[in-house]
């Protein structure tokens, strides 16, 4: 053991970790590119982006340079009374990227506080042009964050239960699948008809946490189109699904409707800094407009539009201007498909699902059989022994590697994958 990972027991706590009985970390001390590097002097391939956030490679240089030129200009500032030429050029060229209602541009730190900031912003909105409404919409296992304005939009329960006595109260509508769409379309409406909805969230066509679920581009056009009818804002969770993980730019791009607000974070600077933004269209920002000072949106952070956050912004978007950066998000897409059609017949597989360049394979878990709800731990194990860094949400294996990933890099994730599930098939005949 090295010094540090002593040092690591002794004093840190991690997140989402059982301190207790969690495996000791991997000491990580270099990266570049798709490759993380370890103390032992072992290597793995970052199949999960670093918690989905990676998305150029580790140690890319265009951005690197761009930090570090910011850092001889300006660390940072004060963002209330001051501006810097970087937070400009970053929020002109989001809102270039988006649809043309989106003008304006609130800064924060994580997908959590971008998630925050769109909930007061649908809230006030309306206290604001003195019609106040409280109720929200959300979708069954929705994942928005761990504040608590985010935690009450999402999924109640196991990870959030000691702190549900304090969330605000949300309707839940179950996940859209083929059989319930219409019935959750009709569901949605009574409920918008009472004209006490605020707003609704969603991530746009695939839960992130919920095990790369997916759902359709009609369900969410419908949906969206009734909450527009009803004037119901619409808030799109894009923390997850942004910068290309879709496939496009925005997941949103898939669909002919627009929300009202779009939260971004993640990606947003190749995931190298951490950066939340809040884009609003101009009808949000105009209910904000008055002579009274408390109906502004009165809400910030020490580091709000950090500049060397928002110079890896700018960075990430020049290399996301690239021909190349599209070919491979396409390269990798395509190598998910053929795995995809390769595997989906295996006994033990439920499920394979694509979207993008994300690949999420779901596992059988055979009800009742004991091995299986060890699953997640089993595979997370199996992975780390043969070079990859891979974290399973529960009985779901995914990857969404950075897109630098090579093609040798993800036939190993599949090759791997494959053995893991042999070895179930061994397994459960004993
Ligand atoms: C990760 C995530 C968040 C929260 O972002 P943090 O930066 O971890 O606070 C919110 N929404 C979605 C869809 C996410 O995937």
């Amino acid at each position: 053991m090295s010094d540090t990972l002593g040092k690591d027991q002794k004093h840190v706590w991690h997140p989402f970790t059982q301190m207790q009985t969690a495996p000791q970390p991997l000491e990580i001390i270099r990266a570049k590119d798709a490759v993380l590097y370890a103390a032992d002097g072992k290597e793995f391939i970052d199949c999960n982006s670093s918690w989905w956030v990676n998305v150029h490679g580790h140690g890319n240089e265009h951005i690197g340079k761009a930090i570090s030129e910011q850092f001889s200009k300006i660390d940072h500032v004060i963002f209330a009374g001051a501006t810097h030429p970087k937070a400009e050029e970053l929020a002109k060229r989001i809102t270039a990227l988006l649809p043309v209602p989106f003008q304006k541009v609130f800064f924060s730190d994580n997908g959590s506080t971008a998630v925050e900031v769109a909930l007061k912003m649908v809230f006030q909105y309306w206290t604001n042009n003195g019609t106040p409404k409280t109720r929200i919409l959300a979708l069954d296992g929705a994942y928005h964050g761990d504040t608590f304005g985010a935690m009450s939009v999402g999924q109640r329960g196991y990870f959030n239960a000691p702190f549900e006595p304090f969330f605000f109260e949300v309707d839940f509508l179950e996940f859209p699948t083929l059989e319930n769409e219409n019935l959750l379309l009709e569901k949605a409406e009574v409920l918008f008809k009472t004209n006490e909805f605020a707003g609704i969230i969603l991530e746009p066509l695939i839960q992130g946490s919920a095990g790369m679920r997916m759902y359709s581009v009609s369900f969410l056009e419908n949906l969206v189109g009734l909450a527009k009818k009803h004037s119901v804002l619409v808030i799109f969770d894009e923390v997850m699904t942004a910068w290309g993980r879709t496939g496009k730019y925005f997941a949103m791009h898939y669909c002919n409707v627009k929300p009202d607000i779009v939260c971004l974070s993640k990606g947003l600077t190749g995931g190298v800094l951490p950066l939340g933004l809040t884009v609003a269209t101009n009808q949000i920002f105009e209910a904000f407009l008055s002579d009274d000072k408390s109906k502004a949106l009165l809400h910030g952070h020490s580091f709000t539009g950090n500049p060397l956050a928002c110079a890896a912004a700018c960075a990430s978007l020049d290399i996301f201007e690239k021909e190349e950066t599209w070919e491979n998000i396409h390269r990798i897409e395509s190598s998910h498909r053929y795995f995809k059609a390769q595997i989906e017949q295996h006994p033990f597989v439920k499920e394979a699902r694509v979207l993008g360049t994300i690949l999420a394979i779901e596992i059988e878990t055979g009800e009742g059989n004991t091995y299986f709800s060890t699953i997640r731990d089993k595979a997370y194990a199996f992975f780390l022994e043969n070079g990859l860094f891979v974290r399973p949400l529960g009985n779901i294996i995914f990857i969404n590697p950075p897109y630098c990933i090579m093609d040798i890099q993800l036939q190993k994730f599949q090759r791997v994958l494959i053995r893991f599930l042999d070895l179930l098939k061994k397994d459960t005949r004993n």
